[in-house]
């Protein structure tokens, strides 16, 4: 099959260059085009008020049959342009492998994600997948998540998503022998506790980072309760955001008949 191959961690991230290596030593045709440097958590953007630059890469640690580009735009960016510029005709979009997973509310931040959302934007079938490693793990089981890819990709040969349909797909850090299987799931709950925290610099202003610790939601047959659980999480995310029952709901409130003043 024809993936073209993106990330948010930056094009010589060890995710990508697995996850390409994996799918290309598979006998699938892979285009590699992603940010020429880290772009984790810049969500959906896409840079429309400078130019966009896109460079043939030096392959390195890519193996020789892969086509990899470097560009320094965002990762939707790269989608847009890989698709326009590199293959025109992918039969998936695959994002990944993020250092880190990409769960519950993450999803809107996460450049991961969103380039699988580009993709389907764009009208082809697409994947996220996300190592689910901590920042302390001193391993990064990637050869774990790269084999669950090649297995989705041939799943999705079989079984094609649905118009409009991406899978976000979060895998446990252990060695593939250590897996305990795959839960399909939906979006669960993640909260960041102590979300801003407040420093003064050396010239007495002040400074905030925004970051925080995750504290999980673990309600059965969520990705956070599935990740928690050491399972291979898939969640179907669809693109239309509309919440349906609230179109009802305020029309019988009377939200049509607001009157402006
Ligand atoms: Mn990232």
């Amino acid at each position: 099959m024809k993936l073209l191959i993106t990330n948010d961690d930056g094009v010589f991230a060890p995710g990508i260059i697995e996850l390409a290596s994996a799918l290309s030593a598979r006998g699938h045709e892979c285009a590699v085009t992603a940010p020429d440097r880290e772009r984790s958590s810049v969500g959906h953007s896409i840079t429309l008020t400078r130019p966009l630059r896109l460079w043939e890469a030096p392959p390195g640690p890519y193996p020789p049959e892969c086509t990899v580009y470097a560009c320094d735009g965002t990762p939707s960016d790269c989608v847009v342009l890989g698709i326009e510029e590199i293959m025109p005709d992918p039969c998936l979009v695959v994002s990944g492998i993020n250092r880190g997973p990409n769960l519950g509310d993450d999803l809107t931040y996460s450049g991961t994600v969103s380039a699988a959302m580009e993709g389907v934007i764009l009208g082809r079938s697409s994947l996220a997948l996300s190592l689910n490693c901590g920042e302390d793990d001193g391993e990064h089981h990637y050869e774990t998540a790269s084999s669950v890819a090649a297995s989705m990709v041939d799943f999705l040969e079989a079984n094609p998503l649905k118009p409009g349909v991406l899978l976000n797909i979060n895998v446990p850090n252990v060695p593939l022998s250590l897996l305990r299987g795959v839960r399909v799931t939906r979006k669960g709950v993640r909260l960041y506790e102590g979300k801003v925290t407040r420093f003064t610099d050396p010239g007495g202003r002040v400074y905030y980072w925004v970051a925080g610790r995750p504290e999980d939601q673990l309600e059965e047959g969520s990705d956070v309760w599935a990740a928690a659980n050491g399972y291979v999480s898939i969640t179907p995310v669809h693109m239309d955001m509309t919440h349906f029952p609230s179109i009802e709901e305020l029309t019988a409130d009377g939200a049509e008949k607001i009157n402006f003043k």
